[in-house]
């Protein structure tokens, strides 16, 4: 058997089977953060560090069967023929779970997220594609991926937990991990994400546990504040997340039976042998989800301190970091807006009167109400 604690290769599925994956791409530069309602909503998304399958997400957007013209008159038109449509939530994060990149795209404009999840799919620009690949680069250096075959939806999700043990793992004996998948009940609403760093270094005052998440970006200066305040909102997610799966909160049941998933399913051979090289050799979905709940509860909250830095792209040097603390009640506040969004209590807002410069770099805008009406700056939200 190996040695778990020596053993950080994460596993990646292969692209044989056919089964559709939930990932999420999260764009690290500038322009791409820029674009990012628009981008985020859809297809581009980062895989989780075990699976690097991306065809499984053209329901996010086939589902969405209205006509190009119709843009920006979804509400009026289900309005008009009163059709009571599902949320956006069950119509596109059914049995998914939504994103912490999805609330952070809600935070920059729901009326773009909105737009991204009826209508489109985006383009993966070349600064995103670096981002992505500085990514993947960081988490090469403290790790090795192995593939495995994945046949069922229990696979992907025993996957996803086997990596997390190993990352756990890796955090605790060397003092650093990076892109660990998180996953949590939310106010009631599941939620998903990669974090990107969790740094626990030895120290004169023990170890601290820091959440870290790196932007890559074309220009040698720190983004616009709205810009930071949306990577600030991100860590945050990931901190409420971690603390959460720390803290044994982890609803097992319910779990099963949002993702439809069966605790007695017995694993495919490749998963079962991944268990073993990792330590904890398992038959069944659910002894993997319980050796992962046992593994949390050995595991420290994050400091409230969390780390955002901005590495130039050209040559990845540091341009700067932004340390700040974790705020509770506004996260909370945050969240609970994004989930009035999503699961349709109200109808998507534009953006802050102040930050009406997005629009100039918004895909949408020529569709969007807040350009096209006559009384268009009504629509903005005031500060
Ligand atoms: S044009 Fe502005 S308000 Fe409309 S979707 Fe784009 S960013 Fe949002």
């Amino acid at each position: 058997m190996t040695d778990s604690t020596t053993n950080n290769n994460k596993i990646d599925a292969t692209e044989e089977n056919q089964i559709e994956i939930p990932i999420e791409i999260v764009s690290e530069e500038e322009m791409a953060l820029i674009e990012s309602a628009f981008s985020l909503a859809s297809a581009a998304r980062r895989s989780f560090p075990c699976s690097r399958i991306s065809r499984g997400l053209s329901s996010s957007c086939s589902s969405g069967a209205v006509d190009f013209e119709d843009l920006g008159r979804v509400n009026k038109k289900s309005n008009t023929k009163n059709v009571k449509l599902d949320s956006l939530l069950i119509r596109f994060r059914k049995k998914r779970g939504l994103y912490v990149t999805d609330i952070t795209a809600t935070e920059w404009c729901e009326k773009q997220m909105e737009f991204g999840l009826l209508f489109g799919k985006p383009k993966i620009t070349d600064a995103m594609k670096a981002g992505i690949a500085r990514h993947a680069k960081l988490e090469e250096e403290v790790t090795k991926k192995v593939e495995v075959r994945v046949e069922t939806l229990e696979d992907i999700w025993a996957l996803k937990f086997i990596n997390f043990t190993i990352c756990a793992n890796q955090l605790m004996f060397d003092g650093l991990t990076r892109e660990l998948p998180v996953v949590g009940l939310v106010q009631g609403v599941w939620m998903v994400g990669v974090i990107d760093e969790l740094r626990m270094p030895v120290t004169e005052n023990g170890r601290n546990l820091v959440l870290v998440d790196t932007k890559t970006r074309r220009q040698p200066r720190i983004p616009a504040e709205p810009q930071c305040r949306n990577g600030r909102l991100q860590l945050m997610c990931y901190k409420y997340l971690w603390d959460k799966l720390v803290s044994d909160e982890f609803p097992s049941k319910q779990f099963y039976e949002y993702f439809s998933l069966d605790p007695e399913h017995t694993l495919s051979d490749d998963i079962k042998m991944s268990t073993a090289d990792s330590g904890f050799p398992a038959e069944t979905f659910g002894e993997v989800v319980n050796y992962f709940r046992n593994v949390c509860s050995t595991l420290p909250p994050a400091h409230d301190q969390l780390l955002l830095r901005y590495e130039l792209q050209d040559d990845n040097s540091l341009i700067a970091e932004d340390e700040f603390s974790y705020d509770d009640d506004w996260l909370n506040g945050q969240i609970s807006s994004s989930l009035e969004f999503w699961q349709g209590q109200r109808e998507a807002k534009y953006v802050l009167e102040n930050e009406v410069w997005k629009c100039r770099f918004c895909q949408f805008a020529r569709y969007c109400p807040s350009q096209t009406d006559a009384n268009s700056e009504t629509n903005f939200q005031t500060n």
